[in-house]
């Protein structure tokens, strides 16, 4: 690899500096402090630091931070690979990701769906994996159809290849630009927002898996890679045991998505298939904490999208314990919630918590789930009786859960 200019060589130490510094003043785990300081000494950081590696970028509304993961895993059957392990997902985390793994030939990237174009732009990532588009707490489908306008823009007249889910209207209208794009068919589980033809607007009709606009040509591409129950099915036809470690279908769709980008890595299914097995845990998520003989495990759910595959993972037979927050990060407004169907939950102990407990409690009360109110989630757990628990929680809810009972069993 060539050498960073001078300048640049300055501002990464700086900023690695600036991340121990706020690591040991124990104020997280100082990447996006570390990567600020680093683009504010050479705004051009990003593009110096990406030049001569072989990048791969993540995005999609749910499951980035796992299919990241997941990537990494496979790729590093080739060499050393930088990554942002830890979800911070903008131009300064990905700086920061990049000047702490200063010689690995490789990087796979989790990119908020925002900055896609951006970090495509100023990275000239080689590789980008998207795997679905919905509605997050705050946007409406308005917004993500514009996102989705965006990738196509970014994605035009460039040499980069893509990945991407077929199975997902609006993700294959926003890869469709692309100079080559391998399909997957990773399964859509929520479509509610995606009743209508990105190109023309008129009503798609679906049959099984398939699907096509009634009124235009835009239609589902013929996949290359296939997700079908536990197995994958390659190019070639042939079908693999996924048998992977994290739970739920759209786990297994993340980890077909991972096998495609390493296959356009050189990596094959036999060699990236046991590193994608080795994995057990992402960032805490399906982690299990332990207090008193409770194993709580904890499944994380920003959207809505998000609940129905926490639904998909959490075993009917056991308790479950729902927490919901609204600080920054989750979204103020929770009229979200009244988007997912919790009927599923019906015949389950349910237990509700977290500062807007109230606002689920009257969402269940309507879909006529019973459950019991608690104050705290300690409280919730106290309430269980000894052995396995499920525990869904959105993103502050998730984190205070993790801070407060420290390391999993
Ligand atoms: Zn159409």
């Amino acid at each position: 690899m060539t050498q960073l200019p001078l300048r640049a060589q300055l501002a990464s130490a700086l900023g690695r500096s600036a991340a121990t510094l706020s690591r040991m003043t124990g104020r997280g785990d100082g990447s996006v402090i570390g990567g600020r300081v680093g683009l504010l000494l050479e705004p051009d950081l990003l593009r110096q630091l990406a030049r001569d590696r072989k990048l791969a970028l993540v995005s999609a509304t749910n499951g980035k931070t796992t299919t990241t993961r997941l990537i990494t895993s496979a790729l590093l059957e080739l060499g050393e690979v930088a990554t942002n392990a830890f979800g911070a997902n903008m131009p300064a985390g990905h700086v920061s990701a990049l000047s702490q793994q200063k010689r690995a030939p490789y990087g796979v990237l989790e990119v908020d769906e925002k900055y896609l174009p951006e970090v495509l732009d100023t990275t000239g990532a080689g590789v980008v994996c998207l795997m679905n588009l919905s509605r997050d707490q705050m946007d409406r489908a308005a917004e993500i159809w514009l996102l989705a306008q965006k990738w196509r823009r970014a994605l035009s007249g460039k040499p980069t290849h893509v990945i991407a889910n077929c199975d997902d209207p609006l993700v294959t209208w926003g890869a469709s630009t692309a100079a080559a794009v391998t399909w997957v068919a990773g399964g859509q589980r929520w479509k509610e927002d995606s009743w209508c033809c990105p190109e023309c607007g008129g009503p798609l009709d679906r049959k099984d898996a398939d699907w096509a606009c009634r009124e235009c040509t835009f239609h589902r591409p013929e996949p290359q890679w296939v997700v079908d129950g536990d197995s994958a099915i390659d190019p070639r036809g042939q079908r693999w045991m996924l048998d992977i470690q994290l739970p739920g279908q759209a786990n297994r769709s993340n980890a077909v998505m991972a096998l495609a980008v390493a296959d356009t890595f050189g990596v094959p299914v036999e060699r990236a298939l046991p590193r994608l097995r080795e994995v057990t845990s992402v960032a805490g998520r399906y982690t299990t904490v332990e207090r008193d003989g409770r194993f709580a495990r904890l499944l994380l759910s920003k959207n809505p999208a998000g609940w129905l595959e926490a639904f998909d993972v959490a075993d009917p037979q056991f308790p479950i314990i729902l927490s919901v927050n609204a600080q920054g990060p989750d979204g103020r407004d929770t009229s979200w919630l009244w988007d997912v169907d919790y009927r599923i939950l019906r015949g389950r102990p349910v237990f509700v918590t977290g500062e807007r407990r109230l606002d689920l409690a009257l969402r269940l009360d309507v879909a006529d789930v019973p459950f019991t109110l608690c104050g705290t989630f300690s409280e919730a757990l106290a309430m269980q009786p000894p052995g396995r628990v499920d525990v869904i929680a959105n993103y502050t809810a998730f984190q205070q859960i993790r801070s407060e009972f420290g390391r999993a069993v």
